[in-house]
């Protein structure tokens, strides 16, 4: 008996260096997930190991404003001056087939797609304390001083919508964050509101 068809979006948010795509990569290690990773497209110059299409798609900013006009876009915003935004047709393909689609994007996009797509699951994530996500910037090497600084005080602004997520989860340890993620997933799959109409159907004998 299958309830759900409709895979569930998964927008993760949280400040730079709590540990986002840590956590997905063990969410993404649980057996028998049904998971896809929505992969993002920015102006940012690849970091050191990162690949084209695998992390993120690297454009200009001409193409990037191309697929603004274009309308190929879910949401996009401007995060310490570059571009970052999320391909539409991807996600509208693997949630129909019934996927669990992640998406890890920055507060204003995630309020973009609160707008568009509200059956949406939101997750905020936050480090165990303040210090923490500073160290945790600083010994990731791939930031200069000053970027660091302007995506520190990006955190602080960050925090302030957290209030406007579903749930917050604490990255204390990347086991455990993605443990509740998944737990949460689960959870949200069975609410009332997604499976009733199904459900119904299936008691009613229609299906
Ligand atoms: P980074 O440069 O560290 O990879 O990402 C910077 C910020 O941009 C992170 O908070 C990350 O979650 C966010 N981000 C990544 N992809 C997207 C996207 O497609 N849209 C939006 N709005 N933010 C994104």
């Amino acid at each position: 008996m299958k309830l759900n068809e409709r895979g569930l979006l998964v927008v993760m948010s949280g400040p730079s260096g709590v540990g986002k795509g840590t956590i997905r990569k063990a969410l993404f290690r649980i057996p028998d997930n049904n998971f896809t990773y929505s992969v993002s497209m920015t102006t940012r110059k690849p970091r050191p190991g990162e690949v084209d299409g695998v992390d993120y798609f690297f454009v200009s900013r001409s193409e990037f404003e191309a697929n603004i006009r274009a309308g190929r876009l879910l949401e996009y915003a401007e995060f310490v001056g570059e571009y970052y935004g999320t391909p539409l047709s991807f996600i509208e393909q693997k949630l129909s087939e019934g996927k669990e689609v992640i998406i890890e994007i920055e507060v204003q996009g995630a309020l973009q797609v609160r707008e568009k797509m509200p059956d949406a699951v939101f997750v905020f994530i936050v480090p165990p304390s303040k210090k923490a996500l500073e160290e945790r910037l600083i010994s990731r090497g791939t930031e200069d001083a000053k970027i660091i600084q302007q995506r520190l005080e990006k955190a602080e602004r960050e925090y302030n919508l957290a209030y406007k997520y579903d749930y917050i989860v604490v990255n204390d340890d990347v086991g455990n964050a993605a443990d509740r993620i998944y737990a949460i997933i689960r959870a949200e799959h069975a609410k009332t509101e997604r499976s009733i109409q199904k459900y119904t159907k299936l008691m009613e004998g229609k299906e």
